[in-house]
């Protein structure tokens, strides 16, 4: 048998146990008893576990010698090379973190969540500073051995971006910056030409959950390999590229929020879906990166579902399904209030406008932190002066404020400029999409999404994790990572609604 072959057998079989956790973890979060937690959390740290010492043994790394040399002279985009090349990263990576790290990071931040719900809900920031303290030095010794050459950041948003330095954000985020703050300035002094009390009225649950189904169905989400279940965050998980599971929730008194929800969440599954088959049991059987799956959802939940085309098209159905609502509504009516910008205190409810100083917020206090340049007393202060001056508005509380967001308490840092990398490439991609297509408006406005789903899984799905982000914009859109395009959209369609 050839080294390859015997590389894939051995990934294959630590395919099976991350797919047997990550069912664990949906099973966690959508039918598990509470008593149920304690032993969860020890079966997955042993799969965790089981899966990171099958691929950190040393014969790994010999396979990986003798793969390559087998694949010498193929193609770079070849599924092998790709897979030696991502293999490499992962086993490399994970060599370089001594088991003892990981434990303390899986025990501090597991502690830290815990904290933070409490002070959440006491709304004082003074009680997780501690807990958030121990997880900020972890995350710098973290940093410190997996080495860089700029910044201690890059580390850990390799994790979740490969291949993107701080410093490349930073340029990119400074033009989102100049282009938003004085949109939403200016945006800010219109509030009243938009109104959203129609769809804060009573939406019958069953209905909202049917319609959704009937979108997903429609917009290409495969049941046959997949299913919806209701979850309080909702999510996207796949254990298999032929089993790729969404949750959404529902809000009787807001038809946006299972609506969205469930758009956001089908286009990260068209994503998992549309992975070649021959990638199945790799580690090449996800997304690119998170901001590369990003880019999906907010695709499917924007450009596509918060555009008049998909509502010329779906909106006499939804009249139909809440006459009570919308019957004397009109469309235009409708597009506008789905598409209401608001500067707000809470990022998981702010708009596509404003979204993205959220995150531009947290970018710059994470990177500030962990190359020590704030200290975590002065966060909060830091927190509100930055909402003051890109939003204009200041939380009154710590809950409202620095508290609101888990990702922090989680270990999760690193994790929050992918958001917004997600709302930049939707646009590069959407656009280049449609400039290949001279009938894409019209088929937009018929309800039939075929061709733009067989561009996405032409050129992003189709490759899983084969490349690395910044290539695979390159590749697909033609263009490097770039927010013109992205602040282009923006300013054309909020001038339009907010005449400015
Ligand atoms: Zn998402």
């Amino acid at each position: 048998m050839s080294r390859l072959q015997q590389l894939k057998n051995r990934l294959a079989v630590i395919a099976d146990v991350n797919g047997a956790a990550s069912l664990l973890g949906w099973d966690q979060q959508i039918y598990m008893p509470a008593g149920g937690a304690a032993a969860r959390a020890e079966q997955l740290a042993t799969l965790g576990r089981l899966s990171h010492e099958m691929l950190t043994v040393s014969e790994i790394g010999e396979l990986l010698e003798g793969a390559a040399a087998e694949v010498a002279g193929q193609p770079d985009a070849a599924d092998a090379v790709c897979l030696i090349r991502v293999v490499r990263r992962d086993y490399d990576r994970a060599r370089k973190v001594p088991p003892d790290l990981v434990a303390e990071i899986a025990r501090a931040t597991s502690l830290g969540m815990e904290i933070w719900v409490q002070a959440w809900k006491a709304s004082n920031y003074s009680q997780f500073r501690p807990a958030f303290q121990r997880i900020l030095d972890l995350h710098k010794d973290l940093a410190r051995c997996l080495g860089f050459d700029e910044s201690p950041y890059d580390p850990l948003l390799d994790q979740y971006e490969p291949g993107i330095k701080k410093s490349e954000l930073v340029k990119i985020f400074a033009d989102v910056k100049a282009g938003l703050v004085p949109l939403v300035q200016a945006i800010s002094e219109r509030l009243d030409r938009v109104d959203d009390a129609i769809l804060r009225q009573k939406y019958a649950e069953q209905a909202q959950w049917d319609f959704g189904l009937e979108v997903a169905r429609h917009v290409g989400y495969d049941f046959n390999r997949g299913r919806q279940d209701k979850s309080v965050h909702p999510f996207t998980t796949s254990f298999s590229i032929n089993d790729v599971r969404i949750t959404t929730r529902t809000d009787e008194q807001f038809l946006p929020t299972a609506l969205f929800g469930t758009l956001h969440e089908c286009g990260h599954a068209l994503y998992e879906q549309g992975i070649s088959q021959s990638l199945e049991r790799t580690p090449l059987a996800s997304g690119a990166s998170l901001g590369i799956h990003e880019s999906q959802s907010r695709l499917w939940e924007n450009l596509v579902g918060r555009s008049r085309g998909f509502w010329k098209f779906f909106y006499p159905r939804l009249q139909q399904i809440f006459p009570a609502n919308l019957a004397a509504v009109a469309q235009e009516q409708f597009y506008r209030a789905i598409n209401r910008v608001e500067p707000s205190l809470i990022r998981v409810e702010a708009d596509e406008v404003t979204y993205n100083l959220h995150i531009l917020l947290r970018f710059e206090l994470e990177g500030d932190l962990i190359e020590g340049r704030l200290d975590l007393a002065d966060l909060p202060q830091a927190w509100n002066a930055k909402m003051t001056e890109y939003l204009g508005v200041v939380p009154t509380d710590d809950a409202l404020g620095v508290l609101q967001d888990v990702h922090w308490s989680n270990g999760l840092i690193g994790y929050f400029p992918t958001y917004s990398l997600g709302n930049l490439i939707s646009v590069q991609l959407f656009e280049k999409a449609q400039s290949a297509n001279p009938s894409f408006d019209s088929q937009v406005e018929a309800g039939d999404f075929l061709s733009l789903l067989a561009w996405l899984r032409e050129n992003i799905h189709r490759h899983g994790r084969k490349f690395l982000p910044s290539d695979l914009v390159k590749r697909a859109s033609g263009d490097p990572l770039q927010a013109g395009p992205y602040l282009g959209y923006l300013r054309n369609k909020y001038a339009e609604i907010y005449q400015l």
